[in-house]
């Protein structure tokens, strides 16, 4: 699918959940989300029939995340209904890691191929501050049970407030040579404010080169992250809702006034 700036439109990420185990500071309102109500999430059957109809269309590409996807219970069957679509090349998930040890060998076996694990600090305190509520233990084994499954290559996610020199950004490089791993750099992000960037070393904040679309929990397919628009699949159809967001793509992003990173998935 090209969109009407002639950008090829191949990669689809998928919030499975609004609903996280954690409540990281720079994504989640201390007090606490207004969760989406049952009945408005999508059906691992409404998430497979759209994602078919995509990659019908083009995806090949395909990223599931949140919330936190290893919370929305039935994961590992939704993994392997997307897993069975033929014509994805590329099967990932974005996870705080948390419940990676329970579950990297069965997100395997369902066939995912990688993860990318958020980690922003490799400080036992400072992870529990600033997720309000882990701890990091969870992560580092759920890191190993990862790459002990073979979901390569493990990339890690690591938010910095502005520069890669940061105390706690140098030590989760260290760490991701140590273990081997990836680091994606993700400079923080305000979507309201319409504060983004790109992330290092990955393809996203590049407007020109953009390639995704964004299909939320509760069924709104998003263009681009930092926009209102969003199409309903629901009510507009598949198919229809699925060419609306590839005709309605913007060049660029300005801001996001009716989203959050929890429930776009970032
Ligand atoms: N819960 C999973 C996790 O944390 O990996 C998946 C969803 S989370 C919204 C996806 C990614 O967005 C994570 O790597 C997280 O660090 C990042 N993220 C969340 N809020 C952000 C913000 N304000 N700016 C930049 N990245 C953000
Ligand atoms: Fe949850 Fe991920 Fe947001 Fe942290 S960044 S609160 S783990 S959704």
């Amino acid at each position: 699918m090209y969109d009407r700036f002639n950008r090829e439109i191949y990669y689809l990420r998928i919030s499975v959940t609004d609903r996280c185990n954690l409540r990281c500071t720079y994504c989640m309102p201390e007090e606490g989300i207004h969760l989406l109500r049952h009945e408005d999430i999508l059906s691992f059957d409404e998430i497979a029939g759209f994602t078919k109809v995509a990659v019908a269309n083009g995806v090949s590409k395909v990223r599931i995340t949140g919330g936190e996807p290893l919370v929305r219970k039935g994961i590992i069957t939704l993994v392997r209904m997307i897993s069975e679509i033929e014509g994805i090349n590329d099967l990932s998930m974005t996870t705080n890691g948390v419940l990676m040890n329970q579950f990297a060998h069965q997100l395997k076996d369902a066939g995912l191929h990688r993860v990318n694990i958020s980690l922003d600090t490799v400080d036992p305190v400072r992870f529990t501050t600033l997720t309000r509520t882990g701890n990091i233990n969870d992560v580092f084994k759920g890191i190993d049970a990862a790459v002990s499954a073979g979901l390569l290559p493990v990339k890690i996610n690591c938010v910095i407030k502005e520069s890669k020199e940061e105390e706690d950004a140098i030590a989760v490089a260290q760490f991701c040579e140590n273990n081997n791993l990836k680091i994606r750099y993700i400079t923080q992000m305000d979507l309201f404010e319409g504060h983004f960037s790109t992330v290092d070393g990955g393809t996203g904040g590049l407007c020109s080169f953009c390639n995704r679309l964004r299909l939320t929990a509760n069924g709104k397919l998003k263009p681009c992250l930092f926009s209102n628009i969003e199409f309903d699949i629901r009510e507009l159809g598949f198919e229809n809702a699925l060419k609306m967001a590839v005709d309605f793509k913007p060049e660029t992003g300005s801001k996001n006034q009716t989203g959050t990173f929890y429930n776009i998935g970032g």
